[in-house]
């Protein structure tokens, strides 16, 4: 017999929460005793104070990291003792995901059996993943002449500082963390003020599954403060920077201003859909696209918010995805069966509607949605909306709106299609739709993007590297190419007399 469905709404209503920092193995409030209300997008209502921390915290927090680092009680553990360790904090994970999903979903806005199936299984399997690798990876003999021996050996790097942004509180903070921790270096991480809850549970989960104190560190609060204080900090060995392209510049202004530290910025995207009418099944592409754009609320960085279609086929794929997108209108994010939920805050709402006033400005032709919708709860909703009629050139095909929009572009030709599709500042994931295999595999070549789909857009796992080109950055999370930001090179020379 199936149990009954969990009342989340008196879950939410029971559930207390932390929003003190957590620095050398405990919770502690910000030195100036700063705070900052943590508002819910749901509904608005206040959910708890957070600690605003500023350069005195992460201050205290680098400074843990950096004696963890020295003294070795995580970094020179053995890579199995660290993979146990890790297992057992993947176990605390799992087992404290009800709690976590109602955070995740409390503070963000996210349905709670998406926090709960997506947020956190794969944080959870993430940090699985890097634990169970760590003690397989075998360093390198280089060929050398027969006098000596040259070992080519991978060192963690010490303190690592993690930013991460909102859309997937607890995923992205895993990805950093998991070949982070795994290598045995410390972490402080910053989590976005828009959903710092997570990530404060996730340290004193990491702590009770027995990584040592120091070793991971949160210090929530703005970008400008805490954010700034940790990029620029001296003793910050490297940063793993996830999300806007604007700040991911600041992060390399911010290491030429201090200590030339690592900077591994993952950024926004304006990912390319490209239809060819030799694609068998349009149904399938037009249901894909409208699945991919509108999960999240759109507040995705892969999100294929620009779908160039073949003219013939155009009207038969729109007309799809215009039954297609209503499925994703926002519901009750507590309800557990909501498809999509709230926007991240009141600015971010703003900011969609923003865009969709630009779409209706530049002549653009609204198919579906547009509108805020649920505004009596108090919360920031926004329904799937479809644009046609867009041109490469407007804003809403260039920028990116981080939110339920998506732009309808149709084209002639291969050439032209693969020319729009790379007229972006962005090369985050592109996507082309083909039965025609050598023209799937030209057009997979021609684009520029980190990861290209072809026939599908919904594959992801924690195997793969997933980063972007041009503007969308230069780091690669998850995959075994993760383990390359966290470690250093070092080359030992040994002389071998007597050969
Ligand atoms: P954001 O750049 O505004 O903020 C990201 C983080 O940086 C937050 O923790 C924020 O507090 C901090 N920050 C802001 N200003 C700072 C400053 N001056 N100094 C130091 N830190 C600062 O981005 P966001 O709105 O939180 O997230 C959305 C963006 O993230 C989108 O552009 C999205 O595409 C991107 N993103 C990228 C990926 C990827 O893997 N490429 C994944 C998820 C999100």
């Amino acid at each position: 017999m199936n149990s009954p469905a969990p009342d989340w709404h008196a879950a939410a209503r029971a559930l207390r929460i932390d929003g003190r920092a957590f620095i050398a193995g405990a919770r502690v409030a910000a030195m100036d005793g700063a705070s900052f209300d943590c508002r819910s997008p749901i509904d608005g209502r206040s959910l708890t104070q957070v600690a605003r921390c500023g350069a005195a915290d992460v201050d205290a927090a680098v400074a843990s990291a950096r004696r963890a680092f020295d003294d070795g009680r995580w970094s020179r553990r053995s890579p199995a003792a660290r993979k146990k360790t890790l297992l057992r904090f993947a176990e605390g994970i799992v087992a404290a995901q009800d709690e976590l999903a109602l955070l995740e979903t409390l503070d963000m806005g996210k349905p709670i059996q998406q926090s709960l199936a997506v947020d956190v299984a794969s944080t959870a399997r993430c940090i699985a993943w890097y634990a169970e690798a760590v003690d397989k990876i075998y360093d390198e003999v280089a060929p050398a002449p027969h006098t000596a021996l040259a070992l080519i050996t991978r060192e963690a790097m010490g303190v690592i500082g993690a930013i991460v942004p909102w859309n997937y509180p607890m995923i992205m903070a895993a990805w950093k963390l998991g070949p982070a921790l795994a290598a045995g270096n410390s972490v402080v991480l910053k989590p976005s003020e828009k959903s710092p809850l997570t990530a404060l549970r996730l340290a004193e989960i990491a702590i009770a599954a027995g990584l040592p104190e120091g070793v991971f560190n949160v210090v929530p609060g703005y970008g400008d403060e805490a954010g700034e204080a940790l990029a620029l900090h001296m003793d910050v060995d490297a940063i793993g920077f996830t999300g806007s392209t604007r700040v991911g510049r600041r992060m390399l202004e911010y290491a030429g201003r201090s200590n030339l530290k690592r900077v591994y910025n993952e950024l926004g995207g304006k990912s390319a859909f490209i239809v060819f009418p030799d694609f068998r099944d349009i149904d399938r592409a037009a249901r894909t696209v409208a699945g991919s754009m509108f999960f999240n609320q759109g507040e995705s960085c892969n999100a294929p918010s620009r779908v160039f279609v073949h003219e013939s086929v155009a009207d038969a794929f729109l007309a799809v995805v215009a039954a297609e997108a209503p499925k994703y209108a926002p519901g009750d994010p507590l309800s557990g069966t909501a498809e999509t939920g709230a926007i991240v805050d009141e600015t971010q709402l703003r900011t969609v509607l923003g865009y969709i006033d630009a779409g209706h400005g530049e002549g653009a032709t609204l198919r579906t949605g547009g509108r805020r919708v649920r505004v009596e709860t108090g919360g920031f909703f926004v329904e799937p909306t479809v644009f046609e009629g867009v041109t490469n050139r407007m804003k809403i095909a260039r920028e990116e709106i981080f939110g339920p929009v998506m732009s309808v572009i149709p084209f002639e030709t291969e050439n032209e299609a693969i020319a729009m599709a790379n007229d972006s500042s962005y090369g985050l994931q592109a996507s082309v739709w083909s039965h025609d295999i050598n023209r799937a595999h030209r057009v997979a070549r021609a684009l520029k993007a980190g990861t290209v789909h072809v026939n599908q857009y919904d594959e992801d796992d924690i195997t793969v590297p997933f980063g972007g080109v041009k503007q969308s950055g230069n780091g690669r999370d998850k995959s075994l190419h993760a383990f390359d930001k966290v470690t250093e090179l070092k080359t030992t020379w040994i002389r071998i007399d007597g050969e």
